[in-house]
């Protein structure tokens, strides 16, 4: 048996989501004619509260074009030390938008707003003018940490106070609402941009959306044409993501109760030295030995985990592990 706990990136699509895509109506997308695109990012602003969205092919996508959107050249962002945008997605906030980055130390990749007062730069020609605050909900390198939408409030407040936007990346923002309980429509009274991934948690095989208010849209596609994400007849894709929004949020409370059930299992083991809060569907844990070996045992029983730092290993809970799948994990344990 193999248990792909690696990411929730590694998802097949369903008969259902294949079906759908099969069925779906399509146009050129560049010319605004593909009707099931048009209809997903309706749907997903509608979902988040925001007025409009666009269709990228990835959450990096999305996260450059909001930056790019919400940035001059010479600005500064303000994001935690763990953020995806800093640190996945190869130095595009300095390659795409000339933009230099000020990282802070979040409690496992949550910021506050007393945090991040202090560091937006005053107006002074020797400082570069800090116009951004991005926020990853949840937070991957945190372990899935979440943020209240109560905890987001005063950002917002402050971002606004200051004049600055305030951007979500969102790639597992479902898996937030699940936990926390709070409302997605919502989100859209704090954000100014929103960028939300179908090909993690909901199982979607390709694509991303950015929401944000009419005029940020309609600049984001002139931004997205040239970082050569303007696709044509995209709606088979976009159909997977109207598939997993209506079917596969739900569903996300079994990959949380999986990585509850995992998580109490580790911590039996002396070889796991602790093991990270688990708030919705990833286990991060350190290990005694280094993670690669822990993780090429994990291997001979076919888990697949990868290894996020010396000592440390990720497990990420997705639609495609089952119930015996999770058994199978937990009689392994015992075999490390
Ligand atoms: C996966 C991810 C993204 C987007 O990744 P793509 O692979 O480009 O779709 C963005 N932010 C976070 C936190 C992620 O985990």
């Amino acid at each position: 048996m193999i248990v792909d706990l690696r990411s929730d990136t590694v998802t097949k699509p369903t008969q259902g989501m294949l079906n759908a895509m099969f069925n779906a109506k399509v146009g050129d997308d560049v010319f605004g004619e593909d009707e099931t695109v048009n209809s997903l990012e309706e749907k997903a602003a509608s979902i988040f509260g925001m007025e409009a969205g666009i269709f990228c092919p990835s959450g990096t996508m999305t996260n450059q074009i909001a930056i790019k959107c919400f940035t001059k050249p010479m600005d500064e962002l303000i994001a935690d030390q763990t953020a995806h945008v800093y640190r996945y997605e190869g130095g595009g906030i300095a390659f795409n938008s000339a933009v230099s980055t000020r990282l802070l130390n979040g409690d496992r990749g949550i910021l506050s707003a007393d945090m991040i007062a202090p560091e937006i730069n005053a107006e002074n020609v020797h400082y570069p003018n800090t116009s951004l605050v991005v926020l990853e909900n949840t937070v991957n390198r945190g372990g899935g940490s979440c943020y209240k939408l109560s905890q987001i409030e005063p950002i917002a407040r402050l971002c606004q106070e200051k004049g600055l936007k305030l951007h979500l990346d969102g790639a597992r923002i479902f898996n937030a609402l699940v936990t926390t309980g709070d409302k997605a429509i919502d989100y859209g009274k704090y954000f100014d941009g929103i960028s939300v991934c179908l090909s993690k948690g909901l199982g979607a095989p390709v694509g991303s959306v950015f929401l944000a208010d009419k005029e940020t849209i309609k600049y984001a596609r002139r931004v997205r044409k040239v970082f050569g994400g303007g696709m044509r007849q995209a709606g088979f894709l976009a159909a997977a993501g109207i598939f997993a929004l209506e079917h596969h949020v739900n569903r996300l409370k079994d990959d949380h109760n999986h990585a509850q059930l995992l998580a109490t299992e580790l911590k039996k083991y002396n070889w796991v030295k602790s093991v990270m809060p688990v708030e919705t569907n990833i286990i991060v844990f350190e290990t005694i030995q280094s993670a690669t070996n822990i993780v090429d045992k994990f291997a001979n029983y076919g888990i697949k985990a990868l290894s996020t730092g010396s000592n440390t290993v990720r497990f990420v809970l997705h639609m495609d592990i089952t119930a015996d799948q999770i058994d199978h994990t937990i009689k392994s344990l015992k075999l490390i």
